[in-house]
């Protein structure tokens, strides 16, 4: 049940404090862990990510250890973060993060994401992802907004089982090229009130059921066989110590079997960072009674030492011991760890190659949005004179974002050197006609004066702005806008009086509206990964139009950050309440082609219990190119016992169409789809009109839970 950093079982360095470079494994520690405190888990790298070749031997180290000299011969579970791709592998294919992933609105390309994800994650000996990130994304302000699939239930949790199906391969066992899920950060981590990571979040039960929970319970449909636990807490109690949300939730209602591991050093937390218990042992006590089964230490091995007196003093049953080893056993049997404890290095040919790199590189186009596009200035053509300015063209840190070869992504431009950035992407396509000039770093103005006198002899201006990489506590901001420098460089390529096409690059929505009006096209590239650089001169060149969507609302103001599917009562009323006023719209993205939807019909108008709607709308591209269009299906309660959502995304479908070319979409429609979390905290749908809408077109229908069609409709 004792989990421990790499770092624990690794050489010191000669002299002085710190680990030995390279990072390498000490075997009479190892041998301490194993064998004296039967530790059943292992995680993470130290300063920087390995080679394949450093894995195996690392891994080999491990498991030799358990299996020849350890009483039963238990493999060690090792656990990494390969969340966009195998972060600390160097030289692994680099994806999108997940907020990327979302903006593809492909389900399909994000299973075939997470597949090759966990064949890389195999191919370097480990067989535990600490991913997905099933948190809600509904505060922008939240450093690991990124980690996030988006606002949106729906969307989140359709992403959410594609990327766990792709990790974890088909049926019950694992197989030698597929890895474990590990859905996390279980529960509502992503809603703290201040926005700052690990600080409290505040929550009705109603509201932890309506957005918070859809996500895991689907993942867990989905054969999901582990969970990380939320490092904050909800309520006045933290997750770490909730019996309700571990045990009565969690491994009752939902009937979880899985592992429930801590998240980094929290049982401890509930000593110096909750002040809910008065020293580590109890704690333990307290975490292991909620019901979580391993401890994420990870340090020291005090967990099992306090733990073993805890069972002797009766203040953990034994029973409670015997369910989590059953739960650990069960993970590490399903991985098949016993005969299959490192796997072969030879198994894995397509390690970092072309076609894996092909398919993160179509993950980047797909993740592209088109936010404005006034008069087609995009796409260029490559004769076209730009200048390139700003602190995010030329550097891989706004590409990966954090999770990138190290915890901060802050050496990816070492690591990744081999690829390009947005400004090496766009050289590749536009030889010299691209010139550069930085003109400002993140937060401070740099060579201003030469960006716009660069920019007087251009045609047009590629400004991007942004962020560097970043996550958890250090990426705390207090202010959502974009730094000063970056606006000011924005004003004064504005002055110039050349078109600005403005590049995001960023992680969360950072509010720019004061220099929007200045630029004639934006595209907004939500940290997009190793292929980044490539996929944003392709579209910015032509060779593809973008297609992605915003998978979370981009807010105009600083102190207007609702999300899309806020309360009816909080629309934008009058010149005096506005409430719900973004820059773009949840679900938002142009294309280089146009689209129309029409003919939208609805198989029945009123929906019974037991019964299904199907939902057809045609779809046109009336554009001259091949282009991507996500149908997005939206509908609106118009009365409810709990205040209805505006609206809310209840299906999508992206589809790829010929200029001239149409299709018919069709979405069935069930009651499930449609239920609320009622009164009692559980799911109700009640007898009304909705609102439906995909595209431009709208209809309205009727739910009725009664056995007979109502002949009068008192809710309309
Ligand atoms: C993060 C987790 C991560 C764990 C192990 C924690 O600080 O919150 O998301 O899986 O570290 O690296």
């Amino acid at each position: 049940m004792t989990q421990i950093t790499l770092d624990v079982v690794s050489k010191s360095a000669a002299q002085g404090g710190g680990l030995a470079e390279p990072q390498t494994i000490d075997p009479e520690k190892l041998k301490e862990a194993i064998m004296t405190y039967k530790v059943g888990s292992i995680l993470n790298v130290g300063a920087h990510g390995f080679d394949r070749q450093a894995w195996f031997d690392i891994i080999s180290s491990i498991q030799n250890m358990s299996s020849q000299n350890s009483r039963l011969k238990i493999p060690v579970l090792y656990g990494i973060d390969a969340i966009h791709g195998v972060t600390y592998t160097n030289g692994a294919t680099l994806f999108p993060q997940q907020i990327g992933m979302a903006a593809t609105f492909n389900p399909d390309l994000i299973f075939k994401a997470g597949e090759i994800s966990a064949y890389e994650t195999r191919a370097s000996y480990i067989p535990w992802n600490f991913s997905p990130v099933l948190d809600l994304g509904m505060n922008p302000l939240w450093p690991r907004i990124y980690e996030t699939f988006g606002e949106d239930p729906y969307l989140a949790k359709t992403m959410g089982s594609a990327i766990i199906k792709g990790y974890q391969g088909k049926g019950n066992s694992i197989d030698k090229f597929h890895v474990s899920s590990c859905m996390k950060h279980y529960i509502g981590y992503s809603y703290p009130k201040s926005g700052k990571d690990r600080t409290p979040a505040w929550m009705p039960e109603r509201y932890l059921r309506e957005y918070f929970l859809p996500t895991f319970e689907e993942a867990l449909k989905s054969g999901s066989k582990t969970l990380m636990v939320n490092s904050g807490e909800i309520n006045g109690i933290p997750v770490h110590a909730s019996k309700f949300l571990l045990t009565h939730l969690l491994k009752e209602e939902l009937g979880f079997q899985g592992l429930v591991v801590s998240d980094w050093e929290d049982i401890k937390a509930l000593v110096y960072r909750h002040r809910i218990a008065a020293n580590f042992k109890e704690a333990e006590e307290m975490a292991i009674n909620a019901g979580i089964d391993m401890s994420m230490v990870p340090f020291d091995y005090s967990f099992s030492k306090d733990l073993i007196q805890s069972v002797k003093e009766g203040k953990v049953p034994m029973s409670r011991i015997d369910d989590a080893v059953r739960r650990i056993l069960r993970v590490k049997y399903e991985l098949d760890l016993w005969k299959n404890p490192i796997g072969n290095p030879n198994d894995f040919p397509e390690f970092a190659s072309a076609a894996h790199t092909q398919m993160a590189l179509k993950t980047a186009e797909e993740s592209l949005i088109l936010l404005k596009n006034q008069n087609n200035l995009l796409p260029l053509n490559t004769g076209t004179k730009i200048l390139v300015t700003g602190p995010t063209a030329n550097t891989m840190r706004s590409l990966d974002g954090g999770w990138s070869y190290t915890w901060q992504g802050d050496r990816s431009d070492e690591f990744a050197k081999s690829k390009n950035t947005i400004l090496g992407g766009l050289q590749a396509l536009g030889g010299n006609n691209v010139q550069y000039v930085k003109g400002a770093e993140f937060d401070r103005l740099a060579d201003v004066d030469s960006a716009v006198s660069v920019a007087k002899h251009s045609d047009v201006i590629i400004l991007c702005l942004g962020e560097l990489s970043y996550t958890e506590t250090p990426g705390n901001i207090n202010d959502i806008r974009l730094p000063y420098a970056q606006l000011e460089l924005a004003r004064k390529m504005e002055a110039t009086g050349k078109p600005v096409v403005l590049i995001l690059a960023e992680g969360r929505p950072r509010v720019f509206h004061e220099v929007e009006s200045g630029t004639q096209a934006i595209i907004l590239g939500l940290l997009l990964g190793n292929e980044g650089g490539d996929a944003l001169a392709k579209a910015i060149y032509g060779q593809i139009s973008p297609s992605g969507k915003l998978p979370i609302t981009y807010p105009k103001y600083v102190n207007t950050l609702l999300n899309y599917n806020h309360k009816t009562a909080e629309e934008l009323q009058s010149q005096f309440f506005a409430g719900y006023d973004p820059e773009f719209e949840f679900g938002f993205g142009l294309s280089y082609s146009s689209f129309s939807y029409s003919n939208l019909q609805l198989s029945d108008t009123t929906l019974s219990p037991l019964g299904s709607i199907t939902v057809k709308v045609d779809l046109k591209n009336t554009g001259n190119r091949e282009a991507m269009e996500v149908a997005e299906l939206f509908t609106s309660n118009l009365f409810s016992s709990i205040t209805p959502d505006t609206k809310r995304l209840r299906k999508f479908e992206k589809v790829d169409l010929q200029p001239g070319e149409s299709k018919t979409i069709t979405f069935t429609l069930k009651k499930s789809d449609l239920t609320f979390i009622g009164v009692d905290n559980k799911p109700t749908l009640e007898t009304g009109n909705f609102r439906l809408l995909v595209g431009d077109q709208k209809a309205t229908f009727t739910y009725y839970a009664g056995p007979k069609k109502p002949v009068v409709l008192d809710r309309f």
